[in-house]
């Protein structure tokens, strides 16, 4: 049977950006002082866990909520199960954006909002592409099981509980990344250096009451503050960070406040698998806090941060290495906070090559902050993942995207952190387009309709061809 699954998708296209639109609006930030039995992440990620499997009950799917930290859509029937897994959460709208982050408007062939790319976009259209091959009334032999998780950007608790309650499926895709294929993903490492210096320090002309950069360990931070004592030379100050700011193409401000001054640095956010696309408000400040007289107790912290974390490949803390499947090392200081009387901690994203060992790591790291002063306080691992080019499913993938794109299907690696790693064969399939630009995670993130339906038709025929 010849199938047009493009023309399938463009019949669906405004329920589908109906259904997205209906899922940005609801800030899906993770909000643990709000959580509770049947909403682990905060009431908002579960209510768009709930908006989406409501939709799957009116499309006549089975669905199940598994106790708010995932749940999942299924059809078709028999033994073995192909997994598509999508997430609901989002990462907080971070500052600059030119719009509503959460009013889901649509300008110009795109709609705009936090999370219309990552994740509720792609996994809408995955949906849509399971509603298409149910309503073709195409015959499958095996089920098929959208599976939708709510703490993907923080901890991954929600396909840690899930997993452990509902079986896992023989193979799948991950509509959370870019096409073609993603059949390799870095190793993530979150760890926590931190900082306790032995006694007070009075030396020095300044004195650093606070310091705060960063929300969470995978972004880049955007905004960094610092409150800094030692009144009567606010004049010069303000010569120098202007300079300093200038000099590194950001942009600062100082203001004074109950005799203290008050310094405040905007960077550029992104995503901690790529910090180099960003720049680091929490670092940038650090490095000009260290060019000053500053009190002995928080010099080493700022030194540390300026001098050592400023490489985003690690060569400084004796990280650095590559690999021909996955590429260079990365790290990223996403969270960044001092304080006069509570110390210092410094929060870090490491993605490492799949050929690289996280014990090593983890050992060096430990060193390298001894000397600094610092002490690893965490250490989370993530191993990397890794599919063989071979797999059955990653040559049917390839089949669906070259006939549907007229594009080579290549195999790509990246820095990670999708849902493909959750599963035991399963890949990253979209849905970002090559040339694309990435804005998830960045301000005025959108997605381009015209790709919203293209990805559903492909998401479609995968499923109908992973399934009969
Ligand atoms: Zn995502």
């Amino acid at each position: 049977m010849e199938i047009n699954w493009i023309e399938e998708a463009q019949k669906r296209k405004d329920d589908l950006i109906r259904d997205v639109q209906a899922l940005v609006r609801i800030p899906s930030v993770r909000d643990d002082d709000g959580a509770k039995p049947g909403a682990p992440f905060g009431p908002k990620v579960a209510e768009a866990l709930e908006y989406m499997l409501r939709r799957g009950r009116e499309e006549g799917f089975q669905v199940k909520n598994v106790d708010g930290f995932a749940g999942h859509i299924e059809m078709g029937e028999g033994e073995k199960l192909i997994g598509v897994l999508g997430h609901l959460d989002v990462v907080p709208a971070g500052d600059g954006w030119t719009m509503d982050p959460f009013a889901a408007e649509v300008r110009g062939g795109r709609l705009y909002g936090r999370g219309a790319i990552d994740d509720k976009g792609p996994t809408v259209a995955a949906f849509y592409a399971m509603k298409i091959v149910k309503e073709l009334g195409l015959p499958l032999g095996k089920r098929v099981r959208l599976i939708i998780g709510g703490d993907e950007e923080s901890d991954w608790r929600c396909v840690a509980h899930y997993f452990q309650r509902e079986e896992m499926p023989d193979a799948g895709f991950v509509p959370d990344a870019d096409f073609p294929i993603i059949y390799a993903e870095k190793g993530i490492i979150d760890a926590d250096l931190a900082y306790r210096p032995a006694a007070p320090d009075g030396a020095g002309a300044f004195t650093l009451v606070s310091f705060q950069a960063g929300r969470r360990y995978n972004m880049v931070p955007d905004a960094a503050e610092a409150v800094v004592e030692g009144a009567g030379r606010t004049e010069e100050l303000l010569g120098l960070y202007e300079q300093f700011c200038r000099e590194r193409g950001v942009k600062g401000s100082i203001r004074q406040s109950e005799g203290a001054v008050v310094f405040q640095l905007e960077g550029v956010s992104a995503h901690g698998a790529e910090p180099e696309r960003g720049k680091n408000a929490g670092v940038y400040l650090a490095e000009f806090l260290a060019s000053l007289p500053l009190d002995g107790q928080s010099l080493p912290f700022v030194e540390f941060a300026a001098a050592v974390l400023s490489d985003t490949r690690g060569r400084k803390l004796g990280l650095a290495h590559r690999d021909e499947r996955s590429g260079e090392l990365t790290v990223n200081a996403g969270m960044l906070s001092y304080s006069r009387d509570g110390g210092g901690t410094i929060g870090l994203n490491i993605r490492y090559p799949v050929t690289a060992d996280g014990g090593a790591i983890r050992r060096t790291l430990a060193e390298t902050a001894a000397r600094h002063g610092f002490s690893l306080s965490r250490f989370a691992d993530t191993k990397p993942h890794y599919v063989d080019p071979g797999h059955e499913l990653i040559r049917t993938l390839q089949r669906v995207y070259e006939q549907q794109t007229g594009e080579p299907a290549r195999l790509l690696s990246i820095g990670g952190g999708t849902y493909a790693r959750a599963l035991t064969a399963g890949v990253a399939f979209g849905a970002l387009f090559p040339g694309r630009p990435d804005v998830a995670h960045q301000k005025d993130e959108y997605i381009e309709i015209d790709d919203l339906v293209k990805a559903t038709a492909i998401y479609a025929q995968a499923i109908y061809e992973l399934a009969n």
